[in-house]
């Protein structure tokens, strides 16, 4: 397997050249030319193993110039004791067929874990595969919960540093304090005036400005990605795909062979995507439930095969979801065409030039017979949902996992589709204390931390460690919010000055 960008102005190159340059230099994104097969004796064979066996087992596919050795030792080291439940991602039926796959159990209470715990690795082990002896520069915009991940994940790992930009009010407190208690000698914040659009942008930006790049080259340092857009995000993501399908036909839920659904809620689409990268590798996955907030362009766009981020911006209580352009979009729309490079081209160019694209008949039915179908969730209904399944299943869930519960509702609704669906469960509900609290009508709190505690109360569960100890620990970061065309000489101010 070899990777070849979206837009197709290079060659094919490996995973590891892929992954240690994360955006290819005409601003494509880095995919597989051929997807692996699964056969159903190898899905068989996953039904014994752990997490770290299945992921073990599904990684070298995506990975090739990995050894299945070196990614084994890796995801010993990933998915081990940063997580605080023993099974990784527990799934849990909450109701007749409807699954809560629980990814918010690692060290920053968010899914996002799962790729930035690996990618650390992948990113040091590529740089060796590809003689590549510079220092790695990571440069990651957040709309809140990657730039905490990225940062436990690179912190004081020798060869590289990140650097975060998040956009400023654009997240949580507990989001914005997890960032700015950082700790590590290789790390640095800033909050961006915009939003994460405007600060996706900035960063992307940066990667293709030759001044910079002139710059950071002569200091030895080459730049990287930790977001989605990179390869080493979407492999890892993979896994729990695999994992999820495993655990139902273990406990006897579904029979090998049979099709289940996932419910995704989405933001830059590369949680979904990689999961159908599992389904187009043989996983056997009937629908794709897209779901998002208000800011419901990829519901429109998954109905109606026109993309149009022409609107209203709202920020929502699902903050890591409010996005109006979703850079994996294009690893799809590269698929949907059957890798026309040209067509890809054509469509991102109206994206810059009239915020808006039509991918007409053919690959909006493409679209359909993958198994791609769309929800949205406003914020009333989101709230209603939470409170709703505490109420009747005594099952707390974040904001985000709501809009999906909320979705799947919809879908079920509509389709009287009964099939076992897994709802991807991606934040920590203590991480979205007060919103959670304001939906289960509880009365407001004086801050984010007493919500938390307001919420163990309530609830009486207990909220994870590492979220209240953020309470009292220096804020290292936090000045104020620089503009967007300030980003890339505080980036060489920061690299550049020794
Ligand atoms: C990032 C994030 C999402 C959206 O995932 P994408 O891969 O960007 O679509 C959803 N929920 C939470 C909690 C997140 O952090």
């Amino acid at each position: 397997m070899e990777f070849c960008s979206t837009r197709g102005a290079h060659g094919a190159v490996s995973a590891s050249q892929a992954i240690l340059s994360g955006l290819s230099s005409d601003c494509g994104l880095y995919t597989p030319r051929t997807l692996p097969l699964f056969s159903e004796s190898e899905l068989s064979g996953l039904t014994s193993m752990d997490y770290r066996g299945r992921a073990a087992y599904v990684l070298p596919r995506f990975l090739p110039d990995y050894t299945s050795k070196e990614l084994e030792a890796y995801v010993r080291q990933a998915y081990g004791a940063r997580f605080s439940d023993r099974s990784i991602a527990p799934l849990r039926e909450i109701d007749a067929g409807m699954h809560m796959l629980e990814l918010f159990h690692g060290p920053t209470c968010a899914f996002k874990d799962f790729a930035l715990q690996l990618l650390p690795q992948l990113l040091t082990a590529a740089a060796k595969k590809c003689g590549e002896e510079r220092m790695i520069a990571i440069l990651t915009a957040t709309s809140g919960d990657t730039g905490k991940a990225a940062m436990e994940g690179f912190a004081d790992v020798p060869g590289t540093c990140i650097c975060v930009f998040y956009p400023d009010g654009g997240t949580s407190d507990i989001q914005r304090l997890q960032m700015n208690t950082q700790t590590g000698g290789n790390v640095q914040v800033f909050a961006v005036k915009g939003n994460f659009d405007d600060t996706q942008n900035g960063v992307k930006h940066i990667f293709t400005d030759a001044e910079a790049i002139a710059a950071l080259g002569k200091s030895r340092i080459m730049l990287s990605s930790a977001n989605s857009i990179n390869w080493g995000r979407l492999a890892p993501q993979t896994a729990y795909y695999f994992h999820a399908y495993a655990e139902l036909v273990a406990a006897g839920k579904i029979k090998l062979g049979d099709k289940i659904n996932f419910c995704v809620p989405t933001g830059n689409f590369g949680n979904i995507l990689a999961g159908y990268f599992a389904k187009r590798s043989g996983l056997p996955i009937d629908k794709l439930i897209c779901a998002s907030n208000r800011n419901n362009v990829l519901t429109e766009f998954i109905r109606t095969g026109v993309y149009d981020k022409n609107r209203e911006f709202y920020l929502t209580s699902s903050p890591s979801m409010d996005i109006l352009i979703s850079s994996n979009l294009e690893r799809l729309l590269f698929e949907l065409s059957g890798h026309d490079c040209e067509r890809v081209c054509g469509l991102m160019k109206q994206l810059g030039e009239d915020g808006c694209y039509d991918i007409g008949r053919e690959m909006l039915d493409r679209l359909r017979e993958e198994g791609f179908c769309a929800y949205f969730s406003d914020e009333t209904a989101t709230e209603r949902c939470i409170k709703n399944i505490w109420d009747q299943h005594g099952y707390l869930c974040d904001t985000h996992t709501a809009v999906a519960a909320d979705s799947y509702r919809q879908y079920r609704e509509e389709t009287g589709d009964g099939s076992p669906t897994v709802v991807l469960s991606t934040a920590s509900p203590f991480k979205f204390a007060p919103a959670i609290l304001s939906a289960l009508g509880a009365p407001r709190e004086a801050d984010d931390f007493s919500a938390i505690e307001a919420l163990e109360k309530l609830t009486g569960l207990s909220a994870p460690p590492q979220l209240k100890n953020i309470c009292g620990m220096p804020e290292r970061f936090g000045g104020s919010a620089i503009g967007r065309e300030d980003m890339k000489a505080r980036v060489l101010e920061w690299l550049v000055k020794a």
